[in-house]
């Protein structure tokens, strides 16, 4: 698929990506407050506690807001493309490109899932239309 420059790493991100690869949304959940948080980090985002563990979710969220992309900034992934902000139906925010969309525009509080697409060393969640 197409790409452009790949996300940067950081030490706490690696269950992120091992998860992508096998096919499976994972972030940090809080043991002690519940809630999911992402970007991942040693410490709950909305409590600080330090008791928290990657947690499968459902993929599944709506469509915040998005930006097409109608100039080329990278020679690998020609205009027009679709990058979307989406809550996803756990709580958390996710930014990825709209893939497979056809004619469909995005719309506010679309319906969307997550499909896993290789990039290079990595393989990027991505969303698509219900
Ligand atoms: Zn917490």
């Amino acid at each position: 698929m197409m790409h452009g420059p790949l996300p940067d790493r950081d030490p706490f991100d690696q269950p992120y990506w091992d998860a992508a690869r096998a096919g499976s949304l994972q972030m940090q959940r809080c043991r002690s407050c519940d809630r999911f948080y992402f970007p991942p980090s040693p410490r709950c985002a909305h409590c600080a506690s330090t008791q928290v563990a990657w947690t499968g979710l459902s993929g599944r969220g709506r469509i915040w807001s998005w930006v097409v992309f109608q100039r080329r900034y990278f020679s690998d992934m020609p205009p027009p493309y679709t990058v979307l902000r989406v809550r996803l139906d756990e709580g958390p925010f996710l930014i990825a490109n709209l893939v497979d969309a056809g004619d469909r525009a995005p719309t506010m509080d679309a319906p969307v899932h997550v499909v896993f697409r290789p990039a290079g060393s990595l393989v990027l969640p991505q969303f698509v239309l219900d």
